[in-house]
């Protein structure tokens, strides 16, 4: 590990000042204030040793005005720079042999006035706002700056570097999971995909929040989000595991133990959606990330065996739990409480998900819970025509309402209407990509 460290110590510097050199050919410099790439690219290329790591999110904290500077990257880059006042953040995306997305957020401050409540943020100084961050390896930044030397210019006020020697993960202060329990589920995510322990005190502070189910301070739809981000890591059933096995889910449910059953289906599942979407899950990023997002393909697969194996009696607070109320939740109460098959020839999301569901139900309530490795040609069936589904449905996800309602299209019908536009052409094979659908709304604005 140290010999990793210290190769892996030179590599980043010289890294970290070509990226911020890439970043400066895309990007002009901020007219006021500094910028700083945070979070996450700064712990992969520490943690990256001899290789660089994936250079596709990167977040830039900005002491300065991020309207100001957004207007000038969209001046400059001609693209589409998405604002978002409310947050005082700008979001784009830069080809760079792929899409790269890059965030840009304001320096700030959280206050939490009530445990897992949404803080109130204020603007800040950086070292403020790499305080209010989840975990020391997480609050480190790099200043984007055009300089020529090599000298290493980490800014790591918590010690990130040396965790990341040690291989833990602590927290910054000691309300830490209290304020915001989402991040012990963000936790085991970092625990499993780099393979690092909970550091002692974080230990305690952890086992603290298990008894005390500070989780359940959390609204439904942010601990969702937290799990779509479990089911896109790579493995995601070792995170799943983890968080059953620290007691977490457990506190919550008394009779949601973690067996061979649950991992079993849980496998089967990573397999499935592998199998359809191709590649690993997060193969699915970034374009399609809103589509899991909004239709929950992928996600839904997961939910299946987590809540199958829930007592009939804590199913209807396992949905709560997991922010699932509406749509997706009927679709899973149906098809855990009745299975059954349909054949879908009607493609809708909602159509193309309960049939999905309850295919895959129906075919492992005859088999088993989902189908065992003997019976491959029923798998096969069944791949063929989940494949088929997906790629119809995959085709007609390029844009949302809520990108027409940020061009400035009205809500309510319109947005109804543009959307079927869209889509028809999509499967006219008029529309290809994103770019040529905001094109099209684009002219069509124009035109009407
Ligand atoms: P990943 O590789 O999983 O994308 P990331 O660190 O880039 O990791 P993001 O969720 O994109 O993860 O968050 C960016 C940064 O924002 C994190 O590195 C962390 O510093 C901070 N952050 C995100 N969520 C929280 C949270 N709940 N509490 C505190 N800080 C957070």
């Amino acid at each position: 590990m140290h010999q990793r460290e210290e190769r892996g110590g030179e590599f980043m510097v010289s890294n970290l000042l070509g990226v911020s050199r890439l970043i400066f050919k895309w990007i002009p410099p901020p007219p006021d204030g500094k910028a700083f790439l945070v979070g996450g690219l700064v712990r992969d290329f520490l943690l990256s040793g001899y290789g660089p790591p994936d250079l596709r999110d990167v977040d830039i904290c900005l002491s300065g005005d991020v309207l100001k500077w957004s207007e000038r990257i969209s001046k400059n880059l001609s693209c589409e720079v998405i604002f978002e006042p409310r947050f005082n953040t700008a979001r784009f995306w830069v080809k760079h042999g792929r899409d790269i997305h890059v965030d840009i957020a304001m320096a700030r401050t959280e206050v939490y006035e009530s445990p897992g409540a949404l803080p109130i943020v204020t603007p800040a100084t950086l070292l403020e706002d790499l305080g209010r961050r989840d975990f020391s390896i997480n609050a480190m930044a790099w200043p984007l700056e055009e300089v020529g030397d090599c000298q290493d210019r980490l800014i790591d006020p918590f010690g990130g570097r040396e965790d990341i020697h040690s291989g833990v993960l602590r927290v910054l202060h000691r309300n830490s999971f209290r304020d915001d329990p989402t991040r012990m589920f963000r936790g085991f995510r970092l625990l499993s995909r780099f393979s690092f322990k909970w550091e002692e005190g974080t230990q305690s502070l952890l086992s603290e929040g298990v008894s005390q189910k500070s989780v359940l301070t959390i609204s439904g739809t942010r601990i969702r989000k937290e799990f779509v981000r479990i089911f896109l890591e790579k493995e995601p059933v070792d995170v799943l595991k983890r968080i059953y096995l620290s007691g977490l889910m457990w506190s919550l449910f008394p009779k949601a133990i973690w067996s061979q059953t649950l991992e079993g289906s849980l496998l089967e599942v990573v397999w499935l959606v592998k199998m359809i979407f191709g590649g690993s899950v997060s193969s699915l990023l970034p374009l399609k990330w809103s589509l899991l997002r909004e239709w929950c393909h992928g996600e839904t697969f997961f939910y299946l065996p987590i809540l199958k194996e829930l007592p009939s009696e804590d199913l209807e607070s396992g949905i709560r739990f997991f922010g699932l109320e509406g749509k997706v939740g009927s679709i899973l109460k149906d098809v855990i409480s009745e299975p059954s098959v349909s054949s879908g020839k009607e493609m809708n999301p909602g159509k193309f998900l309960r049939v999905i569901s309850q295919h895959v139900v129906e075919t492992g309530s005859r088999y088993g819970w989902l189908m065992p490795q003997s019976r491959m040609d029923d798998r096969k069936n069944l791949l063929s025509r989940l494949s088929s589904f997906s790629e119809n449905i995959l085709k007609s996800s390029f844009i949302s309402g809520e990108d027409l309602l940020r061009m400035g299209i009205p809500g309510g019908k319109r947005v109804g209407e543009m959307l079927k536009s869209v889509d028809e052409r999509v499967r006219e094979g008029k529309i290809t990509s994103r770019e040529e659908a905001l094109q099209w709304v684009r002219s069509e604005m124009l035109r009407t």
